[in-house]
């Protein structure tokens, strides 16, 4: 009998809404299921990682890897799984761009553990204790990952064959690479997996000038159901996204939020989407432009939600001279 193909699946710093879109794929999981040996899934299923330690290198086929890379466990088995995997791709928007956990690195670790154990209105922490990477006990030693002060993308840390966007993946998406990979027709090393248009190509309303007087929270106003979201004062990202989603979000009278990052050939998704951003509002003065901008809450939040790790700025300048692109274990 013919051997499967081995494939993995792992979750690194993220929300798990990737996990959850691979069982998404409904009745199809079982197509998955007959196609593979799945020999890693600790999400799902009760693998431990020296069962990975165990295997010979290259042994998986395919490895499915979501989240960005954030501490030294994420690191270890980014490591580790690519290793043991002839394929190994960068699934969904974290692994991809960073995504939200990246947002962190308009911060640094000091910064967001004295906010988090110390000084947030919330905590009662009176001695001041910090997470400690390593804590005895009369049972033993407790480890824990040590944490960056940048986080970065799956391909920052380790060479990556595929990139899947989406957060999460859509279930086509996730079919369509599935399908590649069973039938062997991946593109060439280093893909993106998907369509090469953007969100604004498909999505239905109608596009005429765009004008911009002021920003509105999704909330402040019930949108035209017709008429283009962005033209309508609300922040949509599909004019500088990849689409492969069908556009959803922009159906249902939600801007785009640019999950699937950037087209082919865009080397900053954020400087990309502020580029529309800034020629869709109707300004004739530096000043009318700061008032129009001072409605858009968070911008830097908005245009790098989902790429500021893998953007050209990467992070917030650190102080007392530290290197802007540090990252690992400190
Ligand atoms: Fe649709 Fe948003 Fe593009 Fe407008 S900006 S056409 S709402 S995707």
């Amino acid at each position: 009998m013919t051997q499967k193909p081995k494939l993995a699946l792992y979750w690194a710093s993220s929300c798990g809404g990737c996990e959850i879109a691979v069982l998404g794929l409904h009745e199809k999981i079982l197509d998955v299921a007959a196609a593979f040996d799945i020999v890693f899934w600790p999400c799902v299923m009760d693998f431990k990682y020296a069962d990975v330690e165990a295997m010979e290198d290259g042994e998986i086929d395919v490895c499915f890897f979501n989240g960005a890379i954030r501490n030294d466990e994420n690191a270890h088995l980014a490591h580790l799984l690519r290793r043991k995997s002839k394929v190994l791709v960068a699934f969904g928007a974290c692994a991809f761009g960073g995504s939200m956990p990246g947002l962190a690195n308009f911060y640094d670790r000091d910064t967001m553990f004295n906010w988090i154990y110390m000084d947030s209105p919330t905590t009662i922490n009176p001695d001041k204790v910090l997470p400690q990477k390593r804590y005895d006990t009369p049972e033993g030693e407790l480890v824990l990952p040590g944490f960056w002060n940048t986080v970065k993308t799956l391909a920052q840390v380790v060479p990556v064959d595929y990139f899947l966007p989406g957060c999460p993946p859509e279930a086509q998406s996730i079919e369509a690479a599935v399908t590649a990979i069973v039938a062997g027709e991946l593109p060439p090393p280093g893909s993106v997996i998907g369509s090469d248009v953007t969100v604004c190509d498909e999505c239905k309303r109608t596009k005429t000038e765009k004008k911009i007087k002021r920003f509105y929270r999704p909330q402040e106003i019930i949108p035209d159901p017709d008429i283009c979201l962005l033209e309508q004062g609300l922040f949509c990202a599909g004019i500088g996204t990849r689409s492969g989603c069908g556009a959803k979000c922009p159906a249902v009278g939600m801007g785009c939020r640019g999950c699937y990052g950037p087209n082919e050939g865009v080397l900053d998704h954020g400087a990309k989407i502020l580029t529309g951003i800034a020629s869709a509002i109707d300004a004739e003065t530096a000043e009318e432009v700061e008032i129009i901008l001072d409605t858009l809450p968070d911008p830097a939040g908005y245009f790098y939600r989902f790429h500021l790790p893998d953007s050209l700025l990467r992070r917030k300048a650190r102080k007392n001279g530290k290197k802007q692109m540090d990252g690992g274990p400190q």
